[in-house]
């Protein structure tokens, strides 16, 4: 979200007159995108702002000035503190407040401390094109939505990024097209909560059967949004647009993947077989703390149904150590559904209270620091062990690889990600430009090439490249 925050804000920059430089002794402005669902993601910023703010002070003593900015969701979260307390920035920009920052730099460079962290119940920032700046061009972000209504305990972000809305699915429709047009091979829709996507703009399309839209045994603590276009019809508007260019999701809420959303996925070759079901915890007392909408069992009925659905899906989850009353019992539940599950990725953290939540409110985060660190340790275990077999039953299979570029160990290698979002890394070569084919043609990021696994670890694929490809001629035998 911080990526395409930032590709927002540079978008309503760049027609202001600001031009963009990544040297810090050009800039007469720094803007810093933040992020507050961890307390260790604010330390960061806090530790920036303190260079920074030693470093504007240099700078003045050679008569210039330098106006320091934070975006997003520290701006929503610290304002007094950040603003008038810590007196560390001269602008504060909530997540909705994009569009105000050529007036509130004017502000600054007046001399004002100037800030707008308004939540707005209707801005998507649907006209605003970004300015896409992802490595080599070939793959984009694009916003679906903005905040959540979710309300798990822990969780800042509807605090912070207000209330779900979806931006217009001709919007969307219109960015993604441009995008195709321009040469990317691959785009991530984007949102909190992507798969609860509602465009009620266009009402008209509604009727009554197409509303039961919760995965089977989950709950929501809000009443769903009924008619307007889903997620569904999202995903395959936007699969229509080029065939051969990737359509990946994040981040999904397990509540919404009703059957006709699996099976589109299952449908469609250039829709990746890869599901993000962020589980959290795999225990049913903690995931009612959490205020999760479901329960263990129903989890696991969910991944059991995709299975069926869509048979080699790729899983990836997020999980949570030491949440508020976690017993050594949860944790070993938590244990257990990895597992049983199975994941080919996995983000494991460890809780931190943030203030605001309902946890804060009516929990105690009474589980030690070190207790919290010893799960964590023993969950990243554990996804290895299981991850590293999971990911060997691809030994001996041909893999489609989008190519990013150069593999960060040697220049000799390059890397890409398979179809379940792995990373898969192999010896630079020119290729044959089709199977059976004499014409050989070197790798450049934004290629799709087959590539043969030929071992893998837990983070990881390697093979060997065998040809160009194309996801219209995909094989993943
Ligand atoms: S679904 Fe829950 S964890 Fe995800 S953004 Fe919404 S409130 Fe936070």
């Amino acid at each position: 979200m911080n990526t395409n925050d930032t590709e927002i804000a540079w978008s309503i920059l760049q027609k202001a007159g600001y031009s963009r430089t990544l040297e810090l002794q050009k800039a007469d402005v720094v803007l810093l995108v933040t992020c507050s669902i961890r307390e260790k993601a604010e330390q960061t910023i806090w530790n920036r702002l303190k260079h920074l703010t030693a470093s504007k002070k240099r700078i003045q003593k050679h008569k210039r000035s330098l106006t320091i900015g934070v975006l997003g969701c520290m701006a929503e979260r610290l304002k007094s503190e950040l603003l008038d307390q810590e007196k560390l920035v001269d602008v504060l920009a909530g997540p909705d407040a994009y569009r105000d920052l050529p007036r509130l730099l004017s502000l600054a460079h007046g001399g004002q401390r100037a800030s707008n962290v308004l939540l707005s119940l209707e801005e998507t920032y649907a006209d605003v094109i970004p300015v896409h700046q992802t490595l080599e061009g070939h793959s984009a972000f694009v916003s679906i939505m903005r905040g959540c209504d979710n309300m798990c305990s822990y969780c800042i972000v509807p605090f912070t990024r207000g209330r779900e809305r979806s931006r217009p699915m001709s919007s969307i429709v219109e960015e993604v097209r441009m995008l195709s047009d321009q040469g990317v091979k691959e785009i991530t829709l984007l949102g909190q909560n992507v798969n609860s996507y509602r465009d009620l703009s266009k009402l008209q399309f509604s009727c009554s059967e197409r509303n039961t839209q919760l995965s089977r045994g989950f709950q929501s603590v809000y009443r769903t949004k009924q008619g307007g276009l889903r997620f569904a019809d999202l995903l395959d508007r936007v699969s229509l647009i080029n065939p051969n260019m990737r359509i990946r999701f994040t981040s999904p809420h397990p509540k919404d993947f009703p059957d006709e959303v699996l099976q589109l996925i299952q449908e469609r070759s250039n829709i990746c077989k890869h599901l993000h079901l962020p589980a959290q915890s795999g225990s049913s007392r903690i995931l009612h703390a959490m205020r999760r909408g479901y329960t263990r069992e129903a989890y696991l009925e969910l991944v059991e149904n995709i299975r069926k659905i869509i048979p080699g899906v790729s899983l990836s989850s997020d999980f949570i150590a030491g949440f508020c009353s976690e017993t050594e019992e949860d944790h070993q539940q938590t244990i257990s559904l990895l597992k049983e599950v199975g994941y080919n990725i996995g983000f494991f953290f460890t809780y931190s209270m943030r203030k605001k939540t309902h946890a804060y409110h009516r929990l105690e985060d009474n589980v030690p620091a070190p207790v919290k660190k010893r799960r964590l340790e023993e969950l990243i275990s554990v996804f290895r062990e299981k991850a590293t077999k999971v990911n060997m039953t691809l030994i001996g299979n041909t893999q489609l690889v989008l190519v990013e570029g150069k593999s960060k160990r040697s220049s000799e290698e390059l890397c890409g990600r398979n179809d379940g979002n792995v990373k898969v890394i192999f010896p630079k070569t020119n290729l044959p430009v089709q199977p059976e084919k004499t014409q050989m043609a070197c790798i450049t990021p934004g290629d799709y090439v087959l590539v043969k696994i030929t071992s893998a670890n837990s983070q990881s694929l390697r093979g060997h490249a065998l040809n160009h490809s194309s996801l219209n001629d995909r094989k993943t035998a």
